[in-house]
């Protein structure tokens, strides 16, 4: 068992840190006050990672992107998470489901998504389907060699600034033993097809400038070549390529406990009260063990559970767990450092309340906190038969 990093992974994690250090943190104030990342700010952003080779570091070298494997992906995370989500967008990570592109659409779709030619976003969420993603009634209808999309899709993250979008939507019902079915298909759909609206979603509390958008479909006709993957075949490609998404929600977490952390750590030294640091109170003090013990944890959870993936082992419930447990620590993690700032920590003279605010929705998205310990229970349970 080898616990440390290789020099090579060494040096990813100084080049992502100094990168989120240099480029990312002097536009964050700017970000979380305006709302918005300035298209000169994120084109830098962009072209900057691409010079580093870390645009698409998530995809294969065959494809042109790092070829990074899960653990070193986890790394670039980890160090990613310490910045603002909003501007991190531009450090390009396209959904890695673009490797089910066939034919003429790794020229259209893949290829242009891994040089940051064209930006991509993910729909798979409906205001009545969250968690219950087989629930979708965004549904398309075969029209001769077309597909015809009706429905709507909401909180989807980075649509503003996509080209194009993967959406899921249902192309079927199967009766079952335990009752009706939905199948699923995959589609990809330019910005500006006829039939295809995007617009702004709600004001989130979490990751300003980092937007959600709801996008409509009223007979959004596609021809058969808009099919990712097979026709009803959209589990198989979720489950080939989405469920190590989740990994980075952890490792992201991770990072960002660090980051508030050392805020913590060092306020609890510098801080006087009582004629001491407030550190020297075991109040404080133990309040400080408990959260670098949680911290290390969590970033084990998930660099263990990066590890089985390259080593081609089944990881869904360790995924699960490092999702589960990272986000729930952060939220742990910022709310005492919050504490020890006192009245401090609400102001936004520190980031610390965004960083509060910011943890809330990593126990929501990309799976909800409940979702994962059903997927752990399930996995656990169902080899005996429960
Ligand atoms: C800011 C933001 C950005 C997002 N970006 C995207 C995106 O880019 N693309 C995309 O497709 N989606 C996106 N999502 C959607 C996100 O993945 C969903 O919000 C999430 O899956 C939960 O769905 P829901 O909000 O509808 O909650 P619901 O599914 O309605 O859940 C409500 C509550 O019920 C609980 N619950 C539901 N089912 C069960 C169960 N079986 N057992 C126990 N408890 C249960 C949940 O845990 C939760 O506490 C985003 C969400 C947010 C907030």
């Amino acid at each position: 068992m080898q616990f440390g990093l290789t020099q090579e992974q060494e040096m990813i994690v100084d080049t992502v840190r100094s990168f989120v250090e240099n480029e990312i943190y002097p536009h964050e104030q700017l970000v979380e006050r305006s709302g918005e990342v300035p298209t000169e700010i994120a084109q830098n952003i962009k072209n900057k990672t691409k010079e580093l080779g870390f645009y698409a570091c998530n995809f294969p070298e065959s494809v042109g992107g790092a070829g990074l494997t899960h653990m070193d992906f986890a790394l670039v995370e980890r160090e990613l998470g310490r910045g603002s989500m909003a501007l991190n967008h531009f450090f390009g990570r396209p959904q890695n489901i673009l490797m089910a592109c066939q034919g003429e659409q790794i020229e259209r779709y893949l290829l242009p998504a891994v040089r940051g030619d064209r930006m991509d976003a993910l729909a798979m969420t409906e205001p009545d389907a969250g968690s219950d993603v087989r629930g979708m009634n965004c549904s398309a209808v075969r029209d001769g060699d077309d597909w015809v999309l009706n429905g709507s899709k909401h909180f989807i993250s980075g649509a503003e600034h996509a080209d194009f979008f993967i959406v899921f939507v249902a192309t079927g019902v199967d009766e079952t033993p335990r009752g009706p079915k939905k199948r699923i298909t995959t589609f990809l759909v330019d910005r500006g097809t006829h039939g295809f609206d995007v617009r702004d979603g709600y004001n989130s509390v979490s990751h300003k400038g980092y937007k959600n958008c709801i996008l409509s479909f009223d007979d959004c006709r596609l021809p058969k070549e808009q099919v990712l993957g097979e026709v009803d075949g959209g589990f198989a490609v979720m489950n080939e390529w989405l469920y190590a998404t989740r990994l980075t929600v952890a490792a992201m977490s991770v990072g960002r406990a660090r980051r508030c952390f050392d805020y913590a750590l060092n306020y609890a030294a510098e801080r006087k009260q009582f004629g001491q640091p407030i550190g020297k109170f075991q109040g404080v003090g133990f309040q400080i063990a408990d959260m670098i013990t949680e911290i290390d944890a969590a970033d084990w959870l998930t660099l263990a559970a990066a590890w089985r993936l390259d080593q081609g082992l089944p990881a869904n419930r360790e995924i699960a767990s490092a999702k589960l447990y990272a986000t729930e620590m952060l939220a742990r993690v910022t709310d005492t450092t919050l504490q020890i700032f006192g009245g401090m920590g609400l102001m936004d003279d520190f980031p610390i309340e965004r960083f509060w605010r910011d943890a809330r929705v990593e126990r929501i998205w990309d799976g909800t906190s409940e979702i994962q310990r059903h997927i752990i229970s399930r996995d656990l349970l169902r080899p005996l038969g429960a």
